[in-house]
This record gives C-alpha cells, sequence and structure tokens, in this order.
C-alpha cells in the first residue's frame, strides 16, 4: 500500500501535533503516524506545565481550568533558599494540564481540520530516491505501509528515531542523547498525610536540588520533582539531601513517573533534504527549565510559514529552500537559549553558601511581594538598565567583601557570561547563505568547546553539568 501526501509527520506528541495542525489549517495534506494507541499517547507524564504566553502565541484553543485536560492557571511561584530561611516570590505563568487528555482533545481538532492522525504505526526505514528522502515505511497492525511526500517530520521525540537514522553527510547532525545530554527527571505524586501541618506551598523550588513541589489534581497533594544529568541515580541522591535537611511532614506516595529532557545545544542545523526535525527529537528546550513543549512550538510557527512559501511557490523542499527555517529559529530563540545554556554553567558552579547570597540579594530571580512582583522576562532577553547593573554590581561587590561569595567562582560566572555573549551573537550571524555554513559550524563548536563543566557538591552525591 503506497499513501501519498504532502508533509509526514512521525509522532504525535506536542511538536508533531502542532506543527501537523498548521500546516493542514494552510490547506496541505498531513499525515502524522504516531506508534502508541490514541488514548496512550503522552501517557509517560500526566501532569505538565505550559508557558501561559506561549499558548496564547501559539494560537492553542485557550484552557478552561476545570476543564478535564486543565488542573489550574499560575501566576506565582515560590523559591526557597538552601538554608530554608528564606521564600521569594517570583512571577511564573504556568498553566498546569493533563498531557494526554490534552492531546486527545487537539486530535479531534487536527481531524476536524482535515489531518489524517495514524495511531499504531510505527516507523521502521525511510526511503530515498537519488539520495533524497522521498518518503518512509512504516508498519501498522503488521502491515507494512509506504509513505511518499514532500516533507518527512521527525517529531518522535528523544528517540529521534529519523534524525538520528539518516546518513553521515545528510545535512543534520545524527548524534543520539547520552547521559550528559539529559536531565534524568524523578516524579513523585505525593499526597500530605496530614494536611494542616505547615509543608511546602503548591509550586515552590528548591532550585540548589533542582528539586520542586508542583501542583497535581490531588487536592491534598503535590509532586515532589526532581532532575539532574548523569543519571537517574543523580536525581535520587539529590532528593535524598534534599528531604535529609528538608524536615517535611509524613506524606504517602501515591504514583511515580520517571523520564528525561533534553540538556543540549540542537544539531547545528534543523533542515535537509526533504527533512526536518522538532521537538525533543531536535534537543529544544528551556535551558532553565528543562520544559519542552512551548518552546518547540516558535520553531513550528517558523517552519510551516517557509514551507507554506515554498509549496505555493511549487518549490521542491530541498535543504536551500528550507534554510531560512533555520536562520529564522537559530537568529532569535535559538540564539536566546544557546546564550542562557552557556550562562548555566556559570550558575551551576556556585557553591550552597553563595547560592543562599544569589536568591536573598536577588541576584537570580526578580522577586517581590503581592502586586509587585516583576513580570517575567516572556522573551528571554537580559535587559538591565544602567541602575540595575550598578545595583548588581554592588551587590556581588558586597558578597566577595563579606566572603559571601569566592572570587574563584565569580571569575568562572564572568567567563561564563562573556562566553554566552559570544555564543549569542554568533546564534545571531547564523548564515543566510549555506555556502558560509561549515565555517560558521567551525567557529561555534570552538566557541562550545570553551564551555566549562560545573559541578555541583551534595553531602550525598557530586554531579557534573556538562
Ligand atoms: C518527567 C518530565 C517532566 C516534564 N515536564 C515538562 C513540563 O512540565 N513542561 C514542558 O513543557 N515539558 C516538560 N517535559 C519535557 C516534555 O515532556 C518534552 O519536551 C515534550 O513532551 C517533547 O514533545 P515531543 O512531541 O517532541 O516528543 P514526545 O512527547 O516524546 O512525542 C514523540 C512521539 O513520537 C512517538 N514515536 C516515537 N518513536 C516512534 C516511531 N518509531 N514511530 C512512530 N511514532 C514514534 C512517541 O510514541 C511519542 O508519542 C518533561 C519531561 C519529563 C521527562
Amino acid at each position: 500500500m503506497v499513501e501519498k501526501c504532502d508533509i509526514l509527520i512521525v509522532g504525535a506528541g506536542t511538536a508533531g501535533t502542532y506543527l501537523g495542525w498548521l500546516l493542514a489549517k494552510k490547506g496541505f495534506s498531513v499525515v502524522i503516524i504516531e506508534k502508541d494507541k490514541r488514548e496512550d499517547v503522552g501517557k509517560r507524564l500526566d501532569v505538565i506545565h505550559f508557558e501561559s504566553d506561549r499558548i496564547e502565541k501559539a494560537g492553542i484553543p485557550p484552557f478552561q481550568v476545570g476543564a478535564s485536560d486543565c488542573i489550574e492557571i499560575r501566576d506565582v511561584s515560590t523559591v526557597v533558599t538552601p538554608d530554608f530561611k528564606k521564600e521569594l516570590k517570583i512571577r511564573a505563568l504556568q498553566t498546569i494540564v493533563r498531557l494526554t487528555l490534552f492531546l486527545n482533545k487537539m486530535y479531534k481538532v487536527l481531524e476536524s481540520d482535515g489531518v489524517n492522525l495514524e495511531f499504531n504505526c510505527k516507523f521502521k526505514n525511510l526511503i530515498f530516491e537519488k539520495s533524497r528522502i522521498i518518503g518512509l515505511e512504516a508498519e501498522k497492525a503488521g502491515e507494512n505501509i509506504e509513505y511518499r511526500a514532500q516533507l518527512v517530520v521527525d517529531a518522535s521525540g528523544k528517540a529521534a528515531v529519523i534524525r538520528t537514522s539518516l546518513p553521515e553527510d545528510y545535512g543534520v547532525e545524527n548524534f543520539k542523547l547520552g547521559p550528559d545530554d539529559v536531565m534524568y527527571v524523578l516524579l513523585q505524586y505525593i499526597k500530605w498525610k496530614n494536611p494542616e501541618e505547615p509543608h511546602p506551598a503548591i509550586d515552590t523550588g528548591y532550585n540548589w536540588w533542582l528539586l520542586w513541589f508542583g501542583p497535581s489534581y490531588e487536592p491534598e497533594g503535590a509532586i515532589l520533582g526532581v532532575g539532574q544529568p548523569g543519571s537517574f541515580e543523580n536525581a535520587r541522591l539529590a532528593r535524598e539531601d534534599f528531604l535529609n535537611r528538608a524536615n517535611l511532614p509524613p506524606y504517602e506516595i501515591i504514583k511515580k513517573e520517571q523520564g528525561s529532557t533534553p540538556y543540549r545545544r540542537p544539531p547545528y542545523s534543523l533542515v535537509a533534504d526533504r527533512f526536518l526535525c522538532i521537538g525533543d527529537a531536535a534537543a529544544i528546550t528551556y535551558p532553565f527549565s528543562g520544559h519542552g513543549v512551548t518552546a518547540t512550538w516558535v520553531l513550528c510557527m517558523i517552519a510551516s510559514d517557509v514551507i507554506e512559501k515554498a509549496l505555493k511557490n511549487g518549490e521542491e523542499l530541498t535543504r536551500d529552500v528550507l534554510w531560512d527555517i533555520n536562520v529564522k529559529y537559530f537568529r532569535d530563540q535559538g540564539a536566546k537559549f544557546a546564550g542562557l545554556f552557556t550562562q548555566l554553567s556559570g550558575v551551576l558552579n556556585f557553591n550552597e553558601k553563595e547560592w543562599n547570597y544569589f536568591l536573598k540579594k536577588g541576584l537570580i530571580y526578580q522577586t517581590g511581594e503581592g502586586d509587585d512582583i516583576p513580570e517575567p522576562n516572556k522573551e528571554y532577553e537580559e535587559e538591565m538598565s544602567v541602575v540595575e547593573m550598578l545595583k548588581f554590581i554592588f551587590k556581588i561587590l558586597g558578597g566577595l567583601i563579606r566572603r559571601k561569595l569566592s572570587f574563584k567562582h565569580m571569575k568562572r560566572l564572568l567567563q561564563a557570561n562573556g562566553l554566552a555573549g559570544k555564543i549569542k551573537k554568533h546564534y545571531e550571524n547564523y548564515p543566510d547563505n549555506i555556502s558560509q555554513f561549515d565555517n560558521w559550524v567551525k567557529i561555534a563548536q570552538e566557541l562550545w568547546d570553551q564551555k566549562r563543566l560545573a559541578i555541583k557538591r551534595l553531602s550525598t552525591v557530586q554531579i557534573e553539568y556538562h
């Protein structure tokens, strides 16, 4: 059996679903194949957070609190210092979503806009003609199906089943995610045994341990989450260190989930001849949270416009034609994320005492009380006025003089910030002329090679951030 369509997407997670929807609304024939059953997609995670402002920008149908797929819409979170002495309020615009229910709601929307969704349908291999992708083979209920498409999109999540199977010289790096390229996340859905006893408020972060208490669907419950690179064992030991110190009231664990989220730079190019990768398959996540869902929607919006223009002009979707996706993505969000990812290595290097100082002095988050809590920086830009910059410098100097901060770690922070600035700028100059790409990659690689390892020392474990 041979099926034809304009766009063939592999993976009906949040990335593939969103891109498929955008392209179908533009009038193209879209098929999405998904290996799981319709009602099971996304089941590995139950409750998940979306950045509320990004939902609106993406044009996703608004969430209704109390509907089956939306638990809550929040705008304030709490951050606690590692010595447990101070709680800070920060603005964080989060919509708390039940993933599988959300996806199933979206599938109906997609189908009404003409997308053909094929569940229980697994990608097997690519089909090439004259060294270009022209389609793929998939298997559904023991039967082979051949798809022919103008574009094949890898939205298969961390497995990146298509990208990792590309020939070495096809134009997109085919690396697999190793233990140092992901954050291993452990989630425990908990219920407080004596809810009247003081316990961490919903949506409280203990960032020194990269640990948080997120909202759950249980009224007297929370989700205790922790994420660390290297291994699940690192995450477990970080949680153990926290629990030894936190003095929590008793709770029971109702359910556990675990998984990993990309924590590395994306491939230098996201496109090749008749090929695009998005979502976890392209390692696109917010550097400071590891969230991936809405981060990739930005890329999908860019990609759908470029693809529309090319197809309407009757062009073949070659690497050259799709190149604008790279240029538009990497010069903007890609550059900001690359800069933030590099900055993070400077911040992660601080020890516990320094982390206390940074949080208490408001050097990491913009904090406040009540209506005074500043809006978060939705576009991930560092915009400091001269006055703010001076205040920042005085606080740092004060910390150094009073030995709350070490010169060695401050030097590392400044080095990381300097490198972050260079990397961001380099991505902002992403070449629009493909002939300059190899040289651009060479310089990018030299810059990334300067990013230094950060090490966190907890009483239970020492964790490396690459
Ligand atoms: C514990 C944990 C908590 C997280 N919390 C958040 C959060 O709160 N907010 C947030 O934004 N992000 C969060 N993330 C990250 C987020 O889950 C991912 O970034 C996001 O789901 C990626 O979406 P995706 O569509 O790219 O991939 P996926 O959701 O992985 O979807 C890929 C789909 O492809 C299918 N597939 C794979 N192989 C094949 C094949 N061979 N043939 C056909 N189909 C295939 C899979 O079955 C899957 O349905 C979290 C991650 C973890 C591990």
